[in-house]
């Protein structure tokens, strides 16, 4: 099978409690194309300004991700500021520089066209439609968002969630979306307006799977030294789907073990800034990882 990935890729400025980090690399596209990196080989479809380090686009390469989608503009990588307080689920965005993702239209080469499953990473949700009308007939097309394109282009978004298989979506979006305060319901009418597969992510609380037939709860792990939350769900996104192309198969018993592993990578992710632990990860830490999640969640 084969996946393609689309979203940021980024200049991140963070700012936690302890220390602000200025312009480090990241981007939704950034964190899920690496963590889908350990179980398959992604394709990645994103823009950057001239500005972005020559070193990330080589480091993809190495672990395999295909970058002929990538397009470098003149001009400035897109910006993104956000803070967080001591409630590391607590965010605000302080800016969003869209720059070369102003004017990015995306026109796929052919083998991407015809991707088995497609990651509309968070990015404008006109961008991910132009990309989803260019794909041929994929199994699964699943699709991410943030709190700016729901407030922003609401319409444009709910057009893409209409066509998608899967919605990742955190509980502050799935709340804005739907009106309702309880996750369930709020992800139960999410399902009625297209997509098959719901996932509510909770930050430190976890992630709920959902579709009409079952319910599936995965913890987040128990992690005492957050270092940076930032590209979590990416990471979750990214990880989860990555398991689902190598093992090739979207059966029950897959999807919630590709919750797991959606939960692993991101909780890899939130214990250095930026993508830095996402660099250097080994397949032994993550099959280690999933075991404690295993006996974690074995009662
Ligand atoms: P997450 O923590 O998983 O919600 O994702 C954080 C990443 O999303 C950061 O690396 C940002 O660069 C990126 N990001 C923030 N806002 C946007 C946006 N409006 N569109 C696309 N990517 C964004």
């Amino acid at each position: 099978m084969s996946i393609v990935i689309d979203g940021s890729l980024a200049f991140d400025t963070i700012e936690t409690p302890e220390i602000r980090m200025e312009k480090i690399v990241g981007g939704s596209c950034a964190y899920s194309v690496l963590a889908a990196s350990y179980f398959t080989d992604p394709k990645i479809v994103a823009v950057v300004g001239s500005d972005f380090p020559s070193e990330v686009i080589e480091l993809f390469q190495s672990r395999g991700v295909d970058t002929r989608g990538l397009t470098i503009e003149k001009g400035k990588t897109f910006h993104w500021e956000g803070r967080y307080g001591h409630d590391p689920n607590q965010r605000t965005t302080i800016k969003t520089e869209l720059n070369v993702f102003q004017d990015f239209k995306p026109e796929l080469i052919p083998d991407y066209r015809n991707a088995d499953i497609v990651f509309l990473g968070n990015i404008d949700p006109d961008i991910q439609e132009d990309i989803r009308l260019q794909l041929d007939s994929p199994k699964l097309v699943a699709m991410d968002t943030i709190n700016l394109w729901i407030n922003i282009k609401r319409d444009a978004l709910l057009k893409v969630v209409r066509d998608v298989d899967m919605f990742f979506a955190n509980d502050e979006e799935v709340k804005m979306l739907t009106g309702e305060n309880n996750l369930i319901t709020a992800g139960k009418k999410l399902l009625e307006m297209g997509p098959s597969f719901m996932i509510v992510k909770k930050g430190e609380h976890g992630a709920l799977l959902l579709n009409k037939d079952f319910v599936f709860g995965t913890i987040a792990f128990p992690c005492e030294n957050v270092v940076d939350p930032t590209g979590a769900g990416d990471s979750f996104g990214g990880g989860f789907l990555g398991y689902l192309d190598k093992v090739k198969s979207f059966d029950e018993k897959h999807l919630r073990r590709a919750s797991v592993y959606g939960s692993v990578m991101a909780s890899f992710t939130i214990e250095k800034f930026g993508i830095e632990r996402l660099k250097s990860l080994t397949l032994e830490q993550i099959e280690q990882r999933y075991s404690e999640f295993s006996k974690l969640m074995s009662f």
